[in-house]
């Protein structure tokens, strides 16, 4: 990539003297490139359950005189409809958070009573294939943050967990004590992630396997969002993943009681 510079230049004073500014362009033009993107992304995906939603409302029509039909069609008209809600809801909780301004109001959150709320959230998926939710590790933790940011976070860890994992395995959300952080992981047996995808699957709209994602009800953001609101916490996400083993996602946030929030630089997107 080339660096480019704005050059400005301004008279001053009435010597004949200028000031020169440059600028440096680069960064500039990246963000914009990567905002673009996202632009664009974001049109495509809202596209297609629109375009799938007009499509099955034709089709409703023509098939007024068979009752079965008319309920099957609605049925998938319903499930387009959730999915353009999930995909707004993410876009919207994405839009709130990523420019990493710190949190605004900083409180002690209990990281049991934050994995028990998202637990509670995705009871009825795991349920659905068999898959028993653990939790374990140290109990009574608790981290310097917003516990609703703390609760999407771990609810699309888990979800994700669920969601790439077959019937009748175990999910596994662990905390432990990590110096001035607190560490809260979760382990999944399922399909893994390959080593080339791992460092990309943070990235808006990046999915491994785009049908599956779909046929999942994913968005496409959850891992962006997991990110964004890791770095507001001044901590990290990371991932540990091997195909066909499973996979294990760690959370790092800084412990109540540790040294507070260090005031943030905006992260650059990705
Ligand atoms: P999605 O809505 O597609 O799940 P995410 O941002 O949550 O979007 O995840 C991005 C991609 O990372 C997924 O499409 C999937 O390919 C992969 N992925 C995320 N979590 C897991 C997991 N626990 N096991 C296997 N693959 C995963």
């Amino acid at each position: 990539e080339t660096t480019s510079f704005a050059v400005r230049v301004a008279p001053l004073g009435s010597f004949g003297q200028v000031l020169v500014l440059a600028e440096d362009q680069t960064e500039r033009r990246r963000v914009e490139a990567v905002r673009r993107d996202f632009v664009a992304n974001v049109s495509h995906e809202l596209k297609t359950p629109v375009g799938a939603l007009s499509l099955l409302a034709e089709t409703i029509q023509d098939a007024a005189d068979d009752p079965e039909a008319v309920t099957r069609f609605a049925a998938r008209m319903q499930h387009e409809a959730a999915r353009l809600t999930y995909l707004v809801q993410d876009i919207i909780t994405l839009s709130r958070i990523q420019g990493a301004e710190p949190i605004p109001a900083p409180a002690q959150v209990s990281i049991d009573e934050a994995i028990g709320v998202a637990i509670d959230h995705c009871n009825t998926r795991a349920g659905a294939k068999d898959i028993t939710l653990v939790t374990g590790g140290t109990d009574g933790l608790r981290i310097w943050g917003d516990e609703e940011l703390l609760v999407t976070a771990l609810r699309n860890l888990i979800d994700n967990a669920i969601a790439y994992s077959p019937e009748h395995t175990r999910v596994v959300v662990s905390t432990r004590p990590a110096g001035e952080s607190v560490e809260i992981s979760i382990s999944d047996q399922g399909i893994g992630i390959p080593e080339e995808a791992q460092e990309r699957i943070f990235e808006r709209f990046f999915r491994v396997d785009t049908a599956r994602s779909r046929a999942t009800g994913g968005t496409g953001l959850g891992l962006a969002i997991v990110k964004h609101v890791a770095a507001s916490h001044a901590g990290e996400v990371s991932v540990w993943s091997k195909e066909g083993s499973g996979s294990t996602f760690t959370l790092r946030l800084p412990a109540f009681g540790g040294t507070a929030i260090p005031a943030q630089p905006a992260i650059p997107l990705e």
